[in-house]
């Protein structure tokens, strides 16, 4: 090469790293808006937003149609919930955009920033379900999807009762229904199916009536499920919550926190841990990793107790959600976490 030609090669291996990086850009941007890269050049996986997996009937038939007309004729259900289409060129997005509108459908989010929540049937029409997860993962959809958190993705899951069928515990914030039985003395006729039922033996007799050890309780609610007289009784209904949980390379189980949060005090909690995480966040590190750096007890001091909720404080008023051999992080008795 003569060095007459030197500078112009420069500039356009220059032009080619400006290029490539705008590509590189463009293509996190559009993961952001749930356009996924595949590994099949220009060809893309389309995510959409199905918060607690509720799809109509119509938004259905117009993703079988797009994946008929634009994909390759199949979708993907994913773990979260969304369907996918995959196999979509680049060149159909906004075509794909507007007819997504035309059923009040659009796409989700990924990258750092709050994403689809997900949720179980809860109480509408699972019979194990202790509260409307539904309405709920709706409504956390509606007000915080696709919010920047500064750091990672912040993922959010409704279970409808402690059989936590969407694994609250991997969640970096997850909420479980709960609900708190009463005994209505004059009506128990005695008959001691409450205590039998109860898995954790929570319930005992004394004398003709049942008595429940607060201590191992778990607030499933299947003594109240299971008297035929109706003398156990629900007292109080809520969410159990839990933070700092994930997947991935490298899995962490969330802590408990809080118990018997109302609907509003659960949307108060998403939003001061939202504010929390991103002033206490560094770098791309879940908020699990917040929490391991920082200690739980900054987090439950600076965001549980000015809810004003019931604060789960301590490793032992943990134990009770776990499985008696679960070692996970247990060391001398103490329930500390390994990170
Ligand atoms: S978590 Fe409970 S309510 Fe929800 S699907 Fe599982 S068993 Fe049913
Ligand atoms: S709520 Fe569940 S754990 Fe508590 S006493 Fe009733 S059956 Fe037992
Ligand atoms: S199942 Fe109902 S009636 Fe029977 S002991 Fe329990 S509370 Fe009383």
């Amino acid at each position: 090469m003569s060095t007459q030609e030197e500078p112009v090669m420069e500039g356009l291996k220059a032009e080619l790293r400006r290029e490539s990086r705008r590509l590189r850009l463009d293509f996190n941007e559009l993961k952001s808006g749930g356009f996924i890269k595949q590994t099949q050049k220009d060809l893309f996986t389309v995510r959409l937003r199905c918060p607690g997996g509720q799809v109509t009937a119509d938004k259905l038939h117009l993703a079988a149609d797009i994946a008929q007309r634009f994909g390759r004729g199949e979708v993907h259900l994913s773990v979260r919930q969304s369907v996918e289409i995959p196999y979509v060129h680049y060149q159909h997005f906004d075509a794909i955009t507007e007819e997504l509108k035309t059923v009040n459908w659009s796409v989700a989010s990924c990258g750092p920033r709050v994403r689809v929540p997900t949720a179980c049937a809860g109480c509408t029409y699972n019979p194990n379900g202790l509260v409307d997860t539904q309405s709920m993962c709706r409504e956390v959809d509606r007000r915080y999807f696709g919010i920047p958190t500064g750091h990672h993705k912040f993922k959010i899951s409704f279970s409808g009762c402690p059989i936590d069928c969407f694994r609250s515990r991997e969640m970096d914030l997850g909420f479980q229904g709960v609900v708190e039985p009463k005994l209505v003395e004059e009506l128990c006729t005695g008959c001691e199916l409450c205590v039998k039922n109860c898995e954790d033996e929570a319930l005992r007799m004394e004398g003709s009536l049942p008595v429940r050890d607060l201590d191992k309780c778990i607030w499933c609610g299947d003594c109240v499920k299971i008297c035929p007289v109706d003398a156990m009784v629900v007292d109080r209904r809520g969410w159990l919550a839990r933070v700092g949980g994930k997947h991935g390379k490298h899995p962490l189980f969330a802590y408990e926190v809080a118990n018997f949060l109302s609907d509003d005090q659960a949307f108060s909690l998403i939003e001061a841990t939202l504010g929390w995480y991103r002033s206490q966040g560094r770098g791309r590190e879940r908020i699990g990793a917040t929490i391991a750096r920082l200690g739980l007890e900054q987090y439950i001091q600076e965001v549980i107790h000015p809810l004003g909720g019931e604060a789960i404080e301590s490793p032992q008023e943990r134990r009770r959600y776990w499985a008696e051999g679960n070692l996970y992080g247990l060391r001398g008795g103490e329930a500390t976490r390994k990170i």
